[in-house]
Formats: C-alpha cells, structure tokens, sequence
C-alpha cells in the first residue's frame, strides 16, 4: 500500500485577515480551527502564537494557553513556532519551549531553521527591493542551543530547510548526534517576490529531493510562504513526501480564500486521488518517531 501522507496545516502564520478573512488570531479560534482541520484530514497543526487584534505574541502563557485548548478540542499533533525573525536572542527564542518542558503542557514539535537567508521581497512591477536588509539569522551555534533546549523540554525539532545549505546543515547536525532520527524536514519554498528560499516550482521541489542525504531516515513536507503550494505537492505526492499548507503561508484566491479546514480538504482528496491516503494523527506519530499520547501524558 502506497505511504501515508502526514497533512501539517499552517493555520495563521503572521497573515492579515484580509484578504482572506478565516485566519485564526486568538487561543478559542485557534482550537475550533484544530478541530475541523482534524475532521478534514490533518495530523498536524502548526501555529504561531497571536493577540486578538492580531499582533504576534512572544507571551509564554499564550502558547501554554493554545497547547491545553487544541489538546481539548482535538488528537492533533501539535507544531509549535520559535518566533521565526521577530524574536531575537536565543533564550528568548527558546522560552516558551523551555516553559513548555516545566509545565509540561508541551507542544510535540517545534520549527528550526537550520541555516541563514535573506527574506527581502522584491517588486517586480516597481522593480526594486521593498528591504534590503532584513536576514533572517540561524547560526550554527543557535541551532545547537535551541536543540538542547528542545530536547531538555520533551519537543521534538522540525527542520525547515530554505535552500539546500540548510538541507546540508540538517544532515550535518544529524550526522554530529545533535538532531535525531527519524528526522521531520520541511522544505519551505517562496514565492510572492520572497527570494530567499526556492521557488515553488516543480523543478524547485526536484532541487532537494536530488540532494535529499540517503543514509538518513527523514519524513520530508513541503510548504510554501506566500504562494500556492500545489506545484511541490505534486513532487511530494509523487515521491513519497507530506504536505504543509494553510492560510497563514497564502490566501487561496485560486480556491475562493478558503477555511484552513477547507484548505486540507482540498489537500487531502488530492492525496487521495494521487492514491495516497492521509495519515490519522496517531499514524503520524508512528511515521516521525514521536511517542503515542497515553504514554506522553506526564
Ligand atoms: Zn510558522
């Protein structure tokens, strides 16, 4: 039987709510989303903690608070953010981690970004850079800490690799004992003038998979900042990958600004119909290594 695919849904990000208006902001609305995400087919929901008005929070509590009432609402997994390039200062970064591990109200994964890149978008209109100075930094060294931090508290790491530097460093850091295997390994493409990660393009997708390393074990997902994710799922549908999508990385114009829920709808009857059923949550902690929930509760 052909392999599972483990749907990770990217429910809010930093998006506005417009022009698609269903992105989630709060703890309750974050939760409701978690359940119809589960209902629709997904095993894993990705989140960054918000203010009701839709500011991004950095309030360890606000990421307790999410983990508890996703937990009550639904069996999904639970991808917790480390606060992308908005924190700086790896404590910081770390904190609500390391709160999690304390309280044991913890999330089962959390993003790394194992390498450095420049996040300016260019505008191909005007044709000129809006910025030309923001670079989102991961040092090696900041890598190494955040997985000891994670490792101390109980969360697994998700490895998001931008470019394939990243994918080196990952096999490095994988090879070198600091990250574990199975290995969950996001490609994140990026469209929408973003010019620091591939393009979300068939032969973007096949750039990785070609230096993908063989001798380790990895689950690999595909997701896309700002652009429509269905050119790299096709490639990870074909080739044994796991899909990422969600409002919080685009709007779906193409699907009418789609729920998150509607969103992996669509995502999973692709699957399905590529012949590759979606995995149940408890499925997905079987394909990444991850301890089954009865045996997790502190
Ligand atoms: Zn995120």
């Amino acid at each position: 039987m052909a392999k599972k695919v483990i749907i990770m849904v990217r429910v809010n990000e930093y998006m506005p709510r417009h022009p698609n208006p269903h992105v989630p902001f709060t703890p309750a609305e974050i939760a409701e989303t978690s359940a119809e995400c589960e209902a629709a087919g997904a095993a894993i929901i990705h989140f960054h903690a918000r203010k009701p008005d839709g500011a991004p929070s950095h309030d360890a509590e606000d990421y307790l608070e999410i983990v508890e009432r996703i937990r009550a609402r639904s069996n999904l997994l639970i991808d917790s953010t480390l606060g992308q390039n908005t924190i700086h200062g790896d404590e910081k970064r770390a904190a609500h981690i390391v709160r999690m591990g304390e309280s044991k109200v913890r999330a089962d994964l959390a993003a790394v970004d194992v390498g450095s890149t420049n996040l300016d978008v260019y505008d191909a209109q005007a044709k000129r850079f809006r910025t030309t100075n923001k670079t989102y930094v991961n040092t090696t060294e900041t890598c190494i800490y955040l997985a000891e931090r994670m490792r101390e508290a109980g969360v697994k790491p998700h490895l998001t690799c931008w470019t394939i530097p990243f994918l080196r460093a990952a096999d490095a850091l994988m090879d070198s004992g600091v990250f574990q295997q199975p290995a969950y390994v996001q490609f994140a493409f990026c469209e929408g003038g973003i010019l620091g990660g591939h393009p979300c393009t068939i032969d973007g997708a096949q750039a990785f998979l070609r230096c993908l390393p063989k001798d380790k074990r990895i689950e690999w997902t595909v997701t896309c900042k700002e652009g429509n994710l269905l050119p790299a799922a096709a490639v990870a549908l074909e080739n044994g990958g796991h899909l990422s999508p969600g409002i919080g990385d685009y709007p779906y114009p193409e699907l009418g600004y789609p729920t998150n829920a509607k969103l992996v709808e669509f995502f999973a009857n692709l699957a399905r119909a590529w012949g590759r059923d979606v995995a149940s949550p408890d499925e997905a902690r079987e394909m990444l290594g991850l301890p089954q929930r009865a045996t997790q509760a502190a």
